[in-house]
């Protein structure tokens, strides 16, 4: 088999309401959707991250000017040593938008191989632990002129009566506003609900070990992207401070990236998103990595439909850490926020089922694109 071609698609649209969270207000919900054809007639879909804040048309780039003149004539079965040399030839630029834009295209490999054999990815990468997953809602974005502790303590209310067990609160707005945001919403919610907060690497060690500390009383499960990124000394001083885990990764990229953060212990839980930290080549890899030191994998999930249903094939082959009777597994992160084409973009084929996520069984990422969808929000970039 061997490819013919690399389509980059960007997708944005723009939302009737904005919202807010620590970095910014993001008024568009954006993608970038990478579809690999072959000269056996099986397509390929895969997902480049956007974040709130950033330009889809950046990976886009990378593959329509790098990566494609490079993996049209090749297999895609050599979908490792195609991510080695796309890693390499990209290397000048850095990691972070290059493999961003790489994990669009492995995505895409993996999906061009099951949809061949006709098996979901999962069977691929050695099967699955799991049949369905535990989702946490994500949310809790904020609109103009909201009193924000009302509103949160809506949604919460909200996700508990849609059967979420487990929610992560948008936080980074000022020590104390946090505080008494995350004490409101776990007052709603009782005691048996898993609460965890983000604040979007809004601050710096003292502010964050205040927070750490002093919400000590609302039981956080974890603590996400309390610092910068790059703050790797920072997070090794944050964690074992609390009850409350700490946890980070979508800012990271590629097992390059992430190995200080494992073997010098930084963090509780890595949270590597899998269209964004290198697609399923590279996350099997951080996911082995993080076993060998005993570390939980909880991978970030932002995307549309095409990404969450390929974070399901990932996440369901991820191995508890360790194997028990009972073992804490890895949880869905699933967006509950706007999203004008994240259901429509897959035929809804993905919803909570008693409370926990189906992992989809059909080839490839195991869920159908939508190409009028598609068409609808975005256009090839050429
Ligand atoms: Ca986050």
């Amino acid at each position: 088999m061997k490819i013919v071609d690399i389509v980059p698609h960007v997708l944005s649209t723009p939302l009737e309401e904005p919202f807010s969270f620590s970095q910014g207000w993001v008024d568009r919900r954006s993608t970038m959707i990478v579809e690999v054809l072959t000269d056996e007639g099986v397509t390929g879909w895969g997902e480049s991250l956007c974040h709130g804040l950033q330009p889809p048309e950046v990976a886009a780039a990378f593959v329509e000017f790098c990566f494609k003149p490079m993996l049209v004539g090749r297999d895609p079965f050599d979908v490792e040593v195609l991510w080695e040399e796309m890693y390499n030839r990209a290397r000048p630029f850095g990691g972070g938008a290059a493999v961003n834009a790489m994990s669009g295209v492995d995505i895409a490999l993996w999906d061009v191989i099951g949809r061949y054999l006709d098996r979901p990815i999962h069977k691929l990468l050695g099967g699955a632990f799991r049949s369905e997953v535990t989702p946490y809602a994500t949310g809790f974005y904020r609109r103009e002129g909201q009193d924000y502790v009302e509103a949160g303590v809506e949604e919460a209310s909200r996700h508990l009566s849609e059967g979420f067990k487990a929610m992560k609160l948008k936080i980074g707005f000022g020590v104390e506003a946090d505080l008494e945001y995350v004490h409101a919403v776990r007052e709603t919610v009782g005691p048996r609900v898993r609460l965890m907060m983000d604040a979007n690497c809004a601050y710096d060690l003292p502010a964050a070990r205040r927070l750490l500390l002093e919400s000590q009383d609302a039981e956080v499960h974890f603590f996400e992207e309390p610092l910068a990124p790059e703050d790797l000394e920072g997070y090794k001083a944050l964690r074992n401070l609390s009850a409350t885990y700490v946890a980070a990764g979508e800012n990271l990229f590629g097992k390059i990236g992430y190995r200080r953060w494992i073997s010098e212990g930084a963090l509780d839980i890595l949270q590597p998103d899998l269209c964004s930290s290198g697609g399923f080549t590279e996350c099997k890899k951080i996911a082995a990595l993080a076993q060998a030191w005993n570390t939980a994998v909880v991978p970030h999930v932002w995307g549309s439909g095409i990404g969450l249903a390929a974070s399901l094939q990932l996440i369901t082959t991820l191995p508890p850490t360790p194997l028990s009777l009972n073992p804490e597994e890895p949880m869905l992160e699933y967006d509950r926020s706007l999203h004008p084409f994240r259901e429509d973009l897959i035929g809804g084929a993905i919803s909570t089922v008693n409370g926990k996520v189906p992992v989809p069984q059909g080839p490839g990422i195991g869920v159908e694109v939508h190409r009028e969808v598609l068409e609808r929000y975005g256009k090839p970039f050429r």
